[in-house]
């Protein structure tokens, strides 16, 4: 184990503290963070603007080890890439998705080793819940793909969706402190209006991510119009029901002026029939919001089906005739299990010594 402290698991302030507790001034924690997060250098040798005395000071304390990823899955599609890294000090491997929609470069990014929410159509939630990730290991799936499209001579990462495995919003320490790096003009310079967070509907969550202003957009996985249904594909809404949802959905538009997308994983005949089309209808009851629909992504191990492109597009129409904002989102990464719920953790073999 490495016993040098982590430069790339402190917060910014944390990180200037410890360069003015160096004797440093404090411009020199911002040629760090560029050099950290922009140019994702590994070693302190490679910041050449910054005295070799102060490099040797600081490499003696500190490390910037990275996150490597041990595969990396090209869609055959040329739409996606799924990116297996090593956790810091573990033999766990966390997934991420790239995702190329035009001039966007989109990461798709897990925020815990596996999850306790147990949603059915999910693979994640197959594995349970190991741990949460830390502030280090969110951003260092940014930093992977960065590097992977660097490599490609193309433009990097320019939206976030937390919706990788794992619940971002039940980490919501390593979550916001990950958030601030995102968004630094100095690192990522990813703004609010293109990062977005998923959430299976843990309320008290929710209103904190409102209370902190956090300024990123909310997507709220739903997909059923009732709780009996919901119940049986998403156990946390036992704990918090639809209802809530819906309430709590208009009070974050009210507070940011966002609406809230619904992400609705469409399972044939099971929440795409037209008691469904009537069902969320009444449900959002006029809410200011925007439906995602998501057909289900198949695995071995799963009965759901998703319908057919012809019965999800009338769905979809129905949907719309009633008034609702919907979208068909375009399955990306199926065919190297990097699409929606398809997302699993592993174990490093090679990596011994770590649990
Ligand atoms: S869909 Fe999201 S919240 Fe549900 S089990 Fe999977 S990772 Fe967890």
């Amino acid at each position: 184990m490495n016993s040098k402290i982590r430069m790339k698991n402190m917060t910014l302030d944390q990180l200037q503290y410890c360069v003015i507790n160096e004797g440093e001034k404090r411009f020199r924690a911002r040629q760090l963070i560029k050099w950290i997060y922009q140019k994702r250098v590994c070693s302190f040798d490679q910041m050449n603007n910054i005295p070799k005395t102060v490099r040797q000071k600081l490499s003696e304390k500190y490390s910037l080890e990275k996150m490597n990823p041990v595969y990396v899955k090209e869609s055959a599609y040329g739409d996606a890439v799924k990116f297996g890294f090593t956790l810091i000090e573990s033999n766990h491997i966390v997934e991420s998705v790239l995702l190329y929609d035009g001039k966007r470069r989109t990461a798709c990014i897990s925020s815990q080793l596996g999850c306790a929410l147990g949603c059915v159509f999910c693979r994640t939630a197959a594995m349970g819940f190991i741990r949460n990730l830390t502030q280090e290991e969110i951003v260092g799936q940014l930093t992977g793909i960065n590097d992977y499209l660097n490599e490609k001579n193309d433009k990097l990462i320019t939206n976030v969706v937390f919706m990788g495995m794992g619940e971002a919003l039940s980490n919501f320490e390593n979550f916001r402190k990950s958030l601030e790096i995102i968004m630094h003009e100095e690192t990522f310079n990813i703004g609010g209006r293109r990062i977005t967070v998923s959430t299976a509907g843990v309320i008290p969550s929710i209103e904190k991510l409102m209370n902190e202003n956090l300024n990123v957009g909310l997507a709220i996985s739903l997909n059923a119009y009732t709780n009996e249904k919901r119940n049986s594909l998403m156990p946390v809404n036992r704990k918090y029901p639809i209802e809530s949802l819906v309430k709590i959905a208009g009070k974050f538009f009210e507070k940011t002026g966002r609406r809230v997308t619904f992400e609705y994983v469409v399972i044939d005949g099971e929440n795409d029939t037209v008691h469904a089309v009537d069902g969320l209808y009444k449900l959002l009851n006029g809410l200011p919001c925007k439906i995602n629909l998501i057909p289900v992504n198949p695995s071995d191990d799963s009965k759901l089906r998703a319908p057919s492109d012809k019965k999800l597009k009338d769905f979809a129409d129905q949907l719309h005739a009633r008034g609702l904002t919907v979208t068909i989102r375009k399955s990306r990464g199926q065919d190297i299990l990097g699409a929606c719920g398809q997302l699993a953790g592993s174990i490093n073999k090679s990596v011994s010594g770590f649990q």
